[in-house]
C-alpha cells in the first residue's frame, strides 16, 4: 500500500452544497474536493503520492502534452450499495489498461499497484460524493496522465504527472442510439494507437460524431483503418450482436479499445444462453444479417452507460436500416439488468470483480 501525503481543502464543499449537487449531479458538472497527483522523473522515478486540494494546475506553455498529445486516460465508476458500502468494479483491468497506454505512448508505466491505490485514496477520502444505488448513480473516476517537461523537441519526456479526479454521474439512461457507418473517417489503424486510450483518439473522433449527427444518429460504428469492410466498434463502447443461432458475436481485438464491460459481458453471455464468439465481422454481415433476421439484436457496452441498444444503422450505401422492430432486444436488456446487479451488488458476484 502506498503512503500518500494529504494536503486538506480549506474551502470543503458545505453538506448542504453536495447534497445538492448530488441531486442532479449531471456528468462532469461537480468535482470531489480534492485530486490525486503523483509525479514522475526519468531517473528518478515515482515521487510521493499526493492527496491535494481539488484546483488548477500550473503548466509551462511548453508542457509536451500540450503540444505532442503525449496523454493517456482511464474511466471507472465507484458503486454505492443499500448497505452504503462502496465498490469498484474491476479496477485491476483499468490499471493494466493503463500500462498498455502507456507503454504504445512511450509515457512511463505506472505501476499497477500504485494506480489502484491512487483511485482507493481518494474514493475513502470522498466517500460521501458517491451517490446513492438509486437509478443506477456512480462517482466516475478519471485517471490520467500527461507528459509535463516544458520541451518543444519531438522526443519522449522525461517527466509525467499522473493525477486522479472524480466527478458524481447521475442516472444514465441507455438511450437506444442509431449508428452511422461513416465513409469518411476511421479511428485506428493497422499499427496505430487504436488499443491505447489516449487522448488523440478521441479528439480525431469528434468530427466524425458531428457526422454522424447530421445524418440522423447518436454514434459513430468505426470500420478497420485499411479495408473500411471490418466492423471495429462504435463511440466510445464496444460492440455485440445476438445472432438467431445463439451466438454473442463482437469483433476480436487487435485495434479496438479491450473494453473492460465487452470482457465482462463475453463471461456472462453463457448465464444468458449466448456462445461467446470473437471473429472478424464485416459490416455487409452486419447489416444483411439485420435484414434477414440472422442478427435480431444489436447493443454497445462500456463503463459509462454499461449496454446501449442499437436500433438501426445508416450508411450512404444502403440508407437507414431498423435492427429487430427498433425497440431494445430481450437478451440485450437482460445482459444489461445482469451486469447492474452485479455492481450494485444484488446479483452474486461468481468471478470476485468488485472490491
Ligand atoms: N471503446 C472505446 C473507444 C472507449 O473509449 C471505451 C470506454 N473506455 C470502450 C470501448 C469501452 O471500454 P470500457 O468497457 O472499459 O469502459
Amino acid at each position: 500500500m502506498s503512503e500518500f501525503s494529504l494536503t486538506r481543502t480549506t474551502t470543503p464543499t458545505s453538506e448542504a452544497a453536495r447534497k445538492a449537487a448530488l441531486a442532479d449531479p449531471g456528468f462532469g458538472r461537480y468535482y470531489v474536493d480534492h485530486q490525486v497527483v503523483v509525479d514522475y522523473i526519468e531517473g528518478d522515478g515515482w515521487q510521493e503520492p499526493r492527496v491535494i486540494p481539488m484546483s488548477d494546475w500550473a503548466l509551462h506553455p511548453a508542457a509536451a502534452v500540450l503540444h505532442y498529445g503525449q496523454e493517456i486516460f482511464e474511466g471507472l465508476k465507484a458503486y454505492r450499495r443499500d448497505d452504503d458500502s462502496i465498490w469498484l468494479f474491476r479496477p485491476d483491468r483499468n490499471a493494466a489498461r493503463f500500462v498498455h497506454s502507456a507503454e504504445r505512448m512511450a509515457m512511463a508505466p505506472l505501476p499497477e499497484q500504485l494506480f489502484l491505490d491512487s483511485v482507493t485514496e481518494l474514493v475513502k477520502l470522498e466517500k460521501d460524493w458517491v451517490p446513492v444505488s438509486e437509478n443506477e448513480q456512480s462517482l466516475y473516476i478519471r485517471p490520467f496522465m500527461i507528459a509535463s517537461e516544458p520541451y518543444l523537441g519531438v522526443r519522449e519526456a522525461n517527466t509525467y504527472r499522473f493525477a486522479v479526479i472524480a466527478t458524481p454521474a447521475g442516472p444514465y439512461y441507455s438511450e437506444p442510439v442509431k449508428l452511422w457507418i461513416t465513409p469518411n473517417y476511421t479511428r485506428a489503424a493497422p499499427g496505430g494507437t487504436g488499443t491505447a486510450k489516449c487522448g488523440g483518439n478521441y479528439a480525431s473522433s469528434l468530427i466524425a460524431t458531428r457526422e454522424a449527427a447530421a445524418n440522423g444518429c447518436g454514434q459513430v460504428l468505426w470500420t478497420d483503418g485499411a479495408e473500411r469492410k471490418w466492423v471495429e466498434e462504435c463511440g466510445t463502447m464496444n460492440i455485440m450482436f445476438v445472432t438467431a443461432d445463439g451466438e454473442l458475436l463482437t469483433p476480436g481485438l487487435g485495434s479496438i479499445l479491450a473494453g473492460v464491460t465487452r470482457e465482462s459481458i463475453l463471461t456472462l453471455a453463457s448465464e444468458h444462453g449466448l456462445k461467446p464468439v470473437e471473429r472478424p465481422i464485416t459490416i455487409d454481415e452486419v447489416l444483411d444479417g439485420v435484414a434477414s433476421g440472422q442478427i435480431p439484436e444489436v447493443f454497445a457496452c462500456g463503463t459509462a452507460a454499461v449496454v446501449t441498444p442499437i436500433t438501426g444503422f445508416n450508411s450512404p450505401d444502403r440508407g437507414v436500416q431498423q435492427v429487430g422492430d427498433g425497440q431494445p432486444g430481450v437478451k440485450t436488456r437482460e445482459i444489461r439488468q445482469h451486469l447492474v446487479d452485479i455492481q450494485y451488488g444484488r446479483a452474486d458476484d461468481l468471478f470476485g470483480w468488485l472490491r
